[in-house]
């Protein structure tokens, strides 16, 4: 799938929209979900434009996959989540239901959350 320079998430990396950051750096940019599912919901996205875990793996160079799920485990760390633990999920294409066209991994925490899906 064509990456569409558009979608919310290229104009949140762009500072063409505000977003609630907590944490970025080269790789990675982290921020509250809009419309968060759990007391704690977070969102962290790649500094690139990559649509899916496809397209992330198989493109992006090393260093950025290597930055981008480190700056996954370094945000659920800062907001205290290891202990008691705290969900990542990727939403991927139209079965994964996917919204935002940038690939991005939600963190979930702050309760014992539901099952999987
Ligand atoms: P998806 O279904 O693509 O995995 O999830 C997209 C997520 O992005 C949703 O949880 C939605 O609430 C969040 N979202 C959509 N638009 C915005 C926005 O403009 N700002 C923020 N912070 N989150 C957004």
């Amino acid at each position: 799938m064509a990456y569409d320079k558009d979608n919310i998430f290229a104009k949140i990396l762009r500072g063409e929209i505000p977003c609630n950051k907590i944490y970025e750096d080269e790789f990675a940019l982290a921020f509250h979900d809009i419309n968060p599912q759990a007391p704690i919901h977070v969102l962290v996205i790649p500094k690139g434009e990559y649509v899916s875990m496809s397209d992330f793996t198989a493109d992006a160079p090393d260093e950025l996959i290597v930055g981008f799920f480190r700056a996954v485990g370094l945000v659920a760390k800062q907001l205290g989540l290891d202990e008691p633990g705290y969900r990542t999920l990727a939403n991927i294409g139209e079965h994964g239901r996917q919204e935002v066209p940038h690939l991005h991994m939600h963190i979930f925490g702050g309760k014992k959350l539901g099952s999987m899906i």
